[in-house]
């Protein structure tokens, strides 16, 4: 408390009547030398002032008396808590030097409670300095008039609290009140993401590995089972004897993670079902706490059941895809090794019958008659037949069995065309038919086996001859495309219906096949001819229009 200490104390009995003996303001508003203010010595106090006066002194609420046109402050102790530092100096001061800081916002206040109005505020928040440094703080207050002896308003008279603190606390609240409902949804979020994510996950404590959270996929994989709360063993029974609690200890006892990839499972998806498998591709890692210790087990990972099944289902009919082309391969081999054999076992006979019959006319034996000449050369002719029939079996059943080697190396093809009209030539004259190598550049050289070539255009002369009426013309002709050449054989015979432009190539493969056709051969000429042609690396196809003839074209790679 601060005394004037020059003036000694002015205390009159009138001051005392008005002014209590006790806590602060009291004894200094008695002591106060009121005559130096505009207010003038006690004494002269208008009964309305000193009324106003005793009012304020008396009261534990916060007053302020504001007296005469100054509005020369009076406060009692506890408005004083209020005024900061700007006690001492504010008694008797106008309030409006006192709060200077805040004159702008409550000078129209005053303004207005001078004019016989009553103003009031709640938790009005004013800038003010009270020690030296500007502060926000709230106060709950109001200002009325006070009336003097005239009649009019002469002083204001403010009943204040400051409610600083309780605005402060509501405002901490609230924002606890934010972060709180932040952290709500941030959870709910976050609880969200681990039940609906796709991969399963579920926590497990303590030695026992004890279920303590679990999401939506982990529940889905393990039957939506009631595991919380429960360890493993009692929870999930069967996946006692698999392994997979041995795999929890180990995580927990030694820190180091497990990954499992397509790891099988057998589980029950409901209590006394079958066991039904499932493969995971999982991960145990420990749960360690902030302090370091291990206190459980993260297991989490998708259930790739699905896709495993799906590629073990692949690999299986792919197994047996394989199985059945071994098979197949094996059939295939052994059927060509059984036909080989025979054909070998027929030609041996076959050869020795044309031999006799060769011995029998040359009439070694004897004199022959000329209607067993006539049956001899029936015999020789069906025995030459057989012969070549089994040739080309052979030939197909080596083919077949992988068995036929190539002798590669430069062939000039115009001789080699040349050759085979020289054996055709008096066939195809017999027949009437017209025989003629149309445009081939002497210079031309194929990369083939020379035997395998003459095999080929022979059988495709042969047929074109064969397949052509009296009057016909049969074309070779060979061009060079691009690093091959192409030797063709044309004829404007019957031609082959479309449907059968393929099938002609498979072996014993007749189009309007028919028993009493005895010329013909068995159908493995162009079976031949193609295998014999790829295993140069060359193609054999055909073009033909049923009546209008067709075109062989063999392809080989030029030398
Ligand atoms: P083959 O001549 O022993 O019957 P091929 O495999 O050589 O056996 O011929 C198969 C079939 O293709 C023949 O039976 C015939 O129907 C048809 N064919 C082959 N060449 C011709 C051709 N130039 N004109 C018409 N048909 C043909």
């Amino acid at each position: 408390m601060t005394m004037d200490t020059d003036n000694a104390p002015r205390s009159s009995s009138l001051a005392d009547s008005i002014f209590p003996a006790q806590g602060e303001m009291g004894p200094l508003c008695r002591a106060k030398n009121w005559g130096e203010t505009p207010l003038g010595p006690v004494e002269t106090w208008p009964e309305s002032l000193k009324a106003a006066a005793a009012l304020v002194a008396h009261q534990g609420i916060a007053m302020n008396l504001c007296w005469g046109p100054e509005l020369r402050q009076i406060y009692n102790d506890a408005y004083r808590t209020i005024m900061g530092d700007k006690h001492p100096a504010g008694l008797g001061a106008p309030v409006l030097v006192s709060w200077a800081e805040i004159r702008s916002e409550v000078e129209p206040l005053f303004a207005r409670v001078m004019q016989g109005e009553t103003v009031y505020f709640e938790d009005l928040m004013l800038r003010v300095d009270r020690h030296g440094v500007l502060e926000d703080a709230s106060f709950t207050f109001s200002y009325s008039p006070v009336r003097i002896e005239s009649g009019e308003v002469g002083a204001v008279l403010i009943n204040c609290f400051e409610t600083t603190a309780q605005v402060r606390a509501r405002s901490v609240q609230a924002e606890r009140d934010r972060l709180l409902a932040e952290l709500d949804v941030e959870r709910s979020r976050l609880s969200y993401v681990f039940n609906k994510a796709p991969f399963f996950l579920a926590v497990v404590r303590g030695p026992d590995h004890v279920f303590e959270m679990a999401n939506d996929s982990y529940y889905q994989l393990v039957g939506h089972r009631d595991v919380i709360g429960k360890p493993v063993s009692e929870a999930l029974p069967e996946v006692v004897a698999q392994g997979f609690i041995e795999l929890l200890d180990g995580v927990l006892e030694t820190g180091v993670p497990v990954v499992g990839r397509e790891q099988a499972i057998d589980l029950q998806q409901t209590q006394g079902a079958p066991l039904e498998r499932a493969f995971l591709d999982f991960m145990y890692i420990p749960f360690v706490e902030a302090n370091g210790s291990r206190t459980g087990v993260i297991a989490h990972g998708v259930d790739v059941t699905a896709q495993v099944k799906a590629r073990l289902e692949v690999e299986r009919l792919l197994g047996d895809a394989e199985e059945a082309r071994r098979e197949a391969e094996q059939a295939n081999r052994a059927k060509a090794e059984f036909l080989a054999a025979m054909s070998h076992e027929l030609r041996t006979p076959l050869n020795a019958i044309g031999g006799y019959v060769e011995l029998i006319n040359m009439e070694i034996h004897g004199p022959v008659t000329e209607a067993q000449r006539d049956a001899l050369n029936r015999v020789h002719a069906s025995q030459r037949h057989l012969l070549t029939l089994i040739n080309d079996i052979l030939t197909h059943a080596r083919l077949e069995a992988g068995r036929m080697e190539f002798d590669r190396s430069p062939v000039q093809v115009l001789p080699l065309l040349r050759d085979v009209e020289t054996l055709i030539a008096p066939i195809a004259s017999g027949k009437g038919i017209a025989y003629a190598i149309r445009e081939c550049d002497p210079g031309l050289v194929l990369m083939a086996d020379d035997e395998r070539v003459r095999q080929i255009i022979l059988n495709l002369v042969s047929n074109a001859v064969k397949f052509t009426d009296r009057g016909g013309t049969v074309t070779l002709a060979c061009e060079p495309v691009g690093d091959r050449i192409l030797l063709s054989v044309e004829d404007d015979g019957r031609g082959i219906p479309p449907e059968k432009l393929e099938a002609i190539f498979d072996p014993f493969m007749q189009v309007g096949r028919s028993l009493n056709r005895p010329e013909a051969g068995v159908g493995l000429g162009l079976a031949i001819s193609r295998d014999l042609a790829r295993g140069m690396w060359g193609e054999l196809s055909v073009e033909s229009e049923v009546g209008g003839g067709s075109t062989f074209t063999l392809s080989l790679p030029a030398a």
